[in-house]
């Protein structure tokens, strides 16, 4: 299921993404402030336990994460989003997988595979571009092959495609997104889009 973040500063943040005039010091700000609002949302329902907490007054409950966070982004562009995760869950373990699409026939090889220990943990896969849907469902394969308690995926901008392929493919895996776009090109391009997440975001547009 894909729930689009609507709140006001995540579309906000995603406008300028979209400028293509943004330049990369600044697409990397705005990718990691949009993540922190798309991260809230994704995790709004992780296990918490209750907990006794003294306050310099007196003693209460208070509720406290209950289980591990595992981060696992897409090679190369997903490493935008990681920071704003580790920031906000600096207990976080994070695994890497690395996938890149041939340009002809748009399917995803992997080239790089590192996972933590995911096993019962609830793990957040984050690539910013959902688009065929190909790597992000190889993706998750790999990922729940181990066992997580649950596994969410965060991107910046989805496609219908991308999205369709996800709930075939894992229909047990949410999708957090700040938009739905179109739909994509011939070259697997998301329309409108945001271009090239990698290259925007590490200046190495053509
Ligand atoms: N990957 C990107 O970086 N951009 C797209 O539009 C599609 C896939």
């Amino acid at each position: 299921m894909l729930t689009v973040v609507d709140h006001p500063l995540a579309q906000h943040l995603l406008t300028s993404l979209r400028d293509r005039d943004t330049p990369p010091a600044v697409f990397r700000s705005l990718t990691h402030r949009l993540t922190l609002a798309l991260v809230l949302e994704a995790t709004r329902d992780i296990d918490t336990g209750v907990e006794e907490v003294a306050t310099p007054l007196e003693r209460t409950h208070g509720r406290r994460i209950a289980s591990d966070l595992v981060a696992v982004p897409i090679l190369r562009a997903g490493l935008g989003m990681l920071e704003s995760v580790t920031d906000t869950f600096p207990a976080v373990s994070v695994g890497y997988i690395g996938l890149e699409r041939d340009e002809r026939t748009l399917e995803p090889t992997e080239y790089y595979e590192k996972l933590p220990n995911v096993a019962g943990k609830q793990a957040l896969l984050l690539d910013p571009m959902l688009a065929t849907g190909g790597s992000a469902v190889r993706a998750a394969t790999s990922i729940l092959a181990r066992g997580p308690a649950s596994l969410r995926m965060i991107c910046v901008v989805a496609a219908p495609e991308g999205v369709r392929a996800m709930e075939a493919a894992h229909p047990t895996v949410p999708i957090f997104a700040a938009a739905l776009d179109r739909e994509l090109n011939d070259v697997g391009y998301i329309l409108p889009g945001i271009g090239d997440f990698g290259d925007r975001l590490y200046g190495t547009e053509p």
